[in-house]
């Protein structure tokens, strides 16, 4: 059993949905009327720059980036974990070697950042589940790939930075169509393995390129929040416009899990936060490349660097108006 003191330290890391943790999971829940529901999260779920948001679909500043860059998203991990915490199902894998992890970058953001692991939200029906909303538009569910900036040697290490640009996570919509999704296809037989809180399975190993099917040229970045307490504000959202595909039956594959009360795993999406003074930009990129490493072309570079350029002078003109 965790002391006091040890699990008071544990929240003030908030691990909760990116580590297993032993006494803060059972402190908040994603039901609107209840005591520990979202409106009375604590830690830093009370700050100015959280997450998720309504992205307003009219008026946003639009740029051009270099194209986000996945290297070694191809090569298939050592191992391959399925976990539902009660909160989420979530995917966690071990590169064979460290100089295989999956690494992020480009697409205007300010560092590289290696993957750690995907979780899903969703809904109890089609009209909702996903955490983003865009034009107070929301999907039956939405898919978060968590990386951390790759200077660090783990994702506790990111934590602990607690920098503005510490983790950076890449946010995919499903929506609903008559063909299933080959990807969760692969997933979906193991659910049944982890109906129950608190329980893992090995999962078949496929490359987290399997995951990423839809077109990427396009995307919302803002700086947000985890969507978990305690909400640290330590996010690069990359949020992809173009939905993916997901059959009626797999998504009802996920409403079948289960919470730690044994109830049904469903509408475990926290409701839009405050946008306030923050910009979302509104990214289109020239080309994707998801297979093994890529060099950028000088065009890229330039791009890439007036990207950067146009978020600077935001943030500075930010700075002075504040
Ligand atoms: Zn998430």
């Amino acid at each position: 059993m965790p002391t006091p003191a040890s699990c008071f330290f544990l929240l003030l890391l908030q691990l909760s949905l990116l580590l297993p943790t032993s006494c803060s999971d059972h402190s908040w829940n994603y039901k609107s009327e209840s005591p520990n529901g979202p409106s009375h999260w604590q830690l830093g779920c009370k700050g100015n720059q959280q997450s998720p948001i309504n992205i307003p679909s009219t008026g946003l500043a639009s740029v051009t980036s270099s194209h986000l860059d996945f290297s070694h998203y191809d090569l298939e991990p050592a191992k391959a974990i399925l976990r539902n915490n009660g909160h989420t199902v979530k995917l966690s894998t071990e590169a064979a070697t460290p100089e295989k992890t999956p690494v992020l970058s480009g697409g205007g953001l300010p560092h590289s950042y290696k993957f750690s692991q995907v979780h899903f939200h969703w809904g109890a029906e089609d009209g909702k589940g996903s955490e983003h909303l865009i034009g107070d538009t929301a999907y039956p569910m939405e898919m978060h790939l968590v990386h951390y900036k790759a200077t660090h040697g783990n994702i506790k290490d990111a934590l602990a930075e607690g920098a503005y640009d510490s983790l950076a996570v890449l946010g995919f919509f499903f929506q609903v169509s008559e063909e299933p999704n080959p990807t969760l296809a692969v997933l979906l037989p193991h659910l049944d393995e982890i109906k129950k809180a608190e329980t893992e399975t090995v999962s078949s190993i496929f490359p987290i390129s399997d995951l990423l099917t839809g077109d990427m040229t396009s995307f919302y970045r803002y700086n947000g929040s985890l969507t978990t307490p305690g909400c640290n504000e330590i996010v690069q959202w990359t949020v992809v416009k173009d939905p993916v595909p997901v059959s009626m039956d797999q998504m009802n594959a996920f409403r079948q899990l289960q919470t730690k009360e044994s109830e049904p795993l469903v509408d475990n999406f926290r409701p839009a936060q405050q946008l306030g003074d923050r910009q979302v930009l509104d990214v289109t990129t020239a080309q994707l490349l998801i297979k093994g490493s890529h060099t950028f072309s000088p065009a890229d570079r330039v791009r890439g660097s007036m990207v950067m350029l146009v978020v600077v002078m935001v943030r500075m003109v930010r700075m002075v108006s504040l």
